[in-house]
């Protein structure tokens, strides 16, 4: 089979309608059209959902809602099981479905399948780990039962960057805990969804349970639902700006809230640490993803006897990253996901060159078809450089440096951000004290990524609220319920 027709297959292989209580259905306003950033044409048609098509997908998971909770635990695992079984045998396919939509080279898109579906795995474990406690009151007479309970109808919205794994990491949660879901994944991005709600359909997922709708304008199609009294909990992945906006909204009925927001990953470099380690750790948390991830390394803070060498060694292998379509062979670093991301890169870069930062590599968009930005690393970068603050969300990595740990630990939690940051030392005890003096929710210590199904995943400050993964993850979809049982 020809690429080109292999391409072809794998988007004609998608339902892209509306999955509203187990049915496909098209929606009434017509579609929405997704595009390939490489080339920047038009390489499928989704439906385009209505405020009233909306909530008739949170009518049908309301209606799912009391017999979902009464299926046995182990059945909701099982189905994930099936689904994380077949995530894995298909991950060709789908990496190369969300290469198509998104950008990223279809060895990191296989990379993503294969995370997405470990929240599966692991969730298909939890589902049988939801426990109670009983224990005598401190009067040493009454009895205290506590019990957990699936918190109900739940509405998810989740970002293109990644485009399956934000999704798997909230629906395996809720399916383990047995909440009914109403999914809305980013308008530029909802093939990976549509083919991930087939799969869990295919694997005995039973009608309602979960409802997938595309929009192309999330705003006017979401507010209703969230404002919605039947509803319990909302989960967000995306920005800090929309994050807040739901927030607001989610107040009216008191919702559960879990928010993954925005990031400024700081990457501290000490000068005891194996520096070479350090630059093949900088060039995973920055140009995983194209550098377009919440846990992309935002700035480096190298200590400045190492601060000049490690910007070079990070400038000879990020110039040597091919630029190119993901779907090529070799191809390191993709497209941005559209124009209006280009021109945040090129504002942020133009801004620190003129308050006299030093281009080390790279620095410029790349001319012809497709959102192409060049690797690039910048020295010498002012504090007052707005990329120190802003989220670059692009192949871009500004180095500075720090005189002491002190100096360090105060660049690094100098933002309203707290995701994650990077360590590398090979000194343990001040390890320690820098992680302890962090502001985030994770750090990366001597390792350049941080994700991983098993581990409870989120932010603090700005970044967000609650975690998703991990033992805490399916917390964020249950209730408890304490029971004082009168033993007079
Ligand atoms: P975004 O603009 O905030 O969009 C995220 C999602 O929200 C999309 O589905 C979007 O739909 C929807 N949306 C936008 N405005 C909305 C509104 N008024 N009401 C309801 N839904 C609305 O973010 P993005 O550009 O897709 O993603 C990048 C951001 O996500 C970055 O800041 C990144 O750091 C963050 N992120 C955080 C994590 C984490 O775990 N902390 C993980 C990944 C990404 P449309 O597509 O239709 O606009």
């Amino acid at each position: 089979m020809s690429i080109a027709t292999q391409e072809q297959t794998v988007v004609d292989g998608v339902k892209k309608q509306l999955y509203i209580g187990g049915e496909w259905r098209d929606a009434a306003g017509g579609t929405l059209e997704v595009e390939d950033p490489a080339t920047g044409e038009a390489i499928a048609e989704v439906a385009d959902a209505s405020p009233a098509e909306a909530m008739q997908a949170l009518d049908a998971a309301v209606e799912a809602q009391s017999s979902w909770r009464d299926v046995p635990a182990i059945e909701r695992g099982e189905i994930l099981r099936r689904a994380f079984e077949k995530l894995t045998e298909r991950a060709d396919e789908l990496a190369l479905l969300m290469t198509l939509e998104m950008g990223k080279p279809v060895a990191e898109s296989k990379a993503e399948i294969g995370y997405a579906a470990e929240f599966f795995r692991w969730f298909s474990g939890e589902a049988t780990r939801v426990h109670g406690q009983y224990n005598t009151g401190g009067n040493g007479v009454g009895r205290v039962l506590t019990l957990k309970q699936p918190i109900g109808p739940s509405i998810m919205i989740t970002p293109w960057n990644f485009p399956m794994a934000m999704g798997t990491r909230k629906i395996g949660p809720a399916i383990a805990a047995g909440c009914t879901i109403v999914m809305k994944p980013a308008s530029q991005t909802p093939l990976s969804m549509l083919a991930l709600a087939q799969i869990l359909e295919e694997s005995g997922l039973p009608a309602g349970v979960l409802n997938v709708i595309t929009s192309s304008s999330s705003g006017r199609t979401m507010e209703p639902l969230i404002r919605d009294p039947r509803a319990r909990k909302l989960s967000f992945t995306g920005s800090t700006e929309v994050g807040r906006v739901l927030l607001e909204q989610a107040a009216e009925q008191i919702l559960k809230v879990s928010m993954e927001l925005g990031g400024n990953a700081p990457f501290l470099v000490f000068e005891d640490a194996d520096l070479d380690a350090a630059v093949e750790g900088a060039l995973l948390a920055k140009m995983r993803n194209i550098g377009e991830a919440c846990t992309a390394a935002n700035r480096f803070h190298v200590a400045e006897p190492v601060a000049e060498e490690f910007a070079k060694k990070l400038a000879d292998k990020m110039g040597a990253l091919k630029v190119g379509r993901g779907t090529e062979e070799d191809v390191k670093v993709g497209p941005l996901i559209n124009q209006d991301a280009i021109d945040k890169v090129e504002e942020l870069v133009g801004d620190a060159r003129e308050k006299g930062a030093k281009v080390v590599v790279g620095g410029q968009a790349v001319d012809g078809a497709g959102y192409f930005y060049e690797p690039t690393v910048l020295g010498d970068v002012p504090p007052s450089a707005r990329l120190l603050e802003e989220e670059i969300f692009g192949p871009v990595a500004p180095v500075t440096s720090f005189e002491s740990e002190e100096d360090a630990i105060k660049a690094a939690n100098n933002t309203q951000f707290g995701l994650v940051a990077y360590v590398f030392t090979s000194n343990f005890k001040r390890a320690i004290r820098v992680i302890e003096g962090l502001e985030t929710g994770m750090v990366g210590l001597n390792q350049g990524m941080v994700s991983n199904a098993a581990a409870p995943f989120g932010g603090w400050k700005w970044s967000g609220i609650g975690r998703e993964g991990g033992f805490e993850g399916i917390e964020e979809y249950l209730e408890t319920k304490y029971v004082a049982v009168n033993m007079d």
